[in-house]
C-alpha cells in the first residue's frame, strides 16, 4: 500500500480543509496513522469505509487495532479524562508524558513519531481513563490483578532485559535512566533504586543489584498497587517491553 494508492481515492481537489493541507500530505499522514479518514470532511462515509478498508487490508493486527484504538479514543472528551490520567487537555489537545518525553495527540492523530507499540499503549491507557490516586504501595507484577498470568514473561522480558544492561553498560545505563527523568529513590533493599514514569499514572520502581562472582546482576521492578486501574496486565507488559527498548 502506498501513499498514491490512498491518494486516488480522495477528492484531490487539495482544498486545504484537513489538519494535512494538501491530498498527498493526508495520504502519507493516513498510511502512517497520523491522521484519520474522518478529517477529511470532503470524503463520504462510503469512501472513508472504502480508504479504512484499505490501511485495514494492508495492516497486520497491530495496526488494525491502533485503527480501531483511534476511532475509540477520538470519541472521548479529553478536558473529562485529563486529570485521571495525569495529562493536561487544552482544547482539543491531550498532552501526556511517555518514557519521560512530552507527546501531543490531536483530534488529527499523534504529533510526534513514534513506534506503533508506542501509540498503542497510549491509546489503550487513555481508552481506560483510569481514575485512581497512586496507593504509594509497590508491588510485585505478580501480585496485580490477574498479574500472576504475565509475570514471569514481565519478568523475561522486562527485569531480566535491564539487569544485563545494568550489569554490561552500567554507566550509560545510569545517564539513560536518568535523561527519562528517574529520580534516586532511598531505602530500599537494593544497591540503586529509582523510580520512573513510563506513563503519568503508572510508575516503576527499579531496584538493582550488581553480580558478583556468583551471580549476575539483579533487577526487580514493581509498580504502584493501583497500576491494573490504568492499564491491563497484558498492556503492562508491553509498557515493561516498551520501557526496555527505551533504555537501550
Ligand atoms: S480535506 Fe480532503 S480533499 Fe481537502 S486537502 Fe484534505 S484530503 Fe484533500
Amino acid at each position: 500500500m502506498t501513499p498514491l494508492d490512498v491518494y486516488k481515492k480522495l477528492p484531490s481537489n487539495n482544498c486545504g480543509r484537513c489538519p494535512a493541507g494538501t491530498c498527498m500530505s493526508f495520504a502519507v499522514r493516513f498510511l502512517r496513522r497520523m491522521i484519520a479518514s474522518s478529517e477529511c470532511p470532503e470524503l463520504d462515509e462510503q469512501s472513508k469505509k472504502e480508504i479504512d478498508a484499505m490501511l485495514s487490508d494492508a495492516g497486520d493486527w497491530k495496526e488494525k487495532r491502533l485503527i480501531e484504538l483511534f476511532s475509540e479514543v477520538f470519541q472521548i472528551n479529553f478536558p473529562g479524562v485529563a486529570k485521571g490520567i495525569g495529562a493536561v487537555s487544552e482544547e482539543d489537545v491531550l498532552k501526556i508524558r511517555y518514557m519521560g518525553k512530552e507527546v501531543t495527540l490531536r483530534r488529527s492523530g499523534f504529533a510526534d513519531q513514534m513506534g506503533i507499540w508506542d501509540r498503542l499503549l497510549i491509546l489503550m491507557y487513555i481508552k481506560q481513563a483510569g481514575k485512581s490516586r497512586l496507593s504509594g504501595k509497590w508491588v510485585a507484577f505478580r501480585d496485580l490483578k490477574d498479574g500472576l498470568i504475565r509475570a514471569e514473561s514481565f519478568h523475561g522480558a522486562c527485569e531480566i532485559s535491564l539487569a544485563k544492561m545494568f550489569e554490561h553498560f552500567r554507566e550509560g545505563f545510569l545517564r539513560r535512566l536518568s535523561a527519562m527523568g528517574a529520580e534516586k529513590v532511598e531505602g530500599f533493599p537494593a544497591e540503586q533504586s529509582f523510580v520512573i514514569y513510563p506513563l503519568p499514572k503508572i510508575p516503576f520502581l527499579v531496584l538493582l543489584r550488581s553480580g558478583d562472582e556468583d551471580f549476575g546482576a539483579d533487577c526487580k521492578v514493581l509498580l504502584d498497587s493501583t497500576a491494573a486501574e490504568f492499564l491491563d496486565v497484558e498492556a503492562l507488559l508491553y509498557l515493561g517491553m516498551a520501557f526496555v527498548r527505551a533504555m537501550k
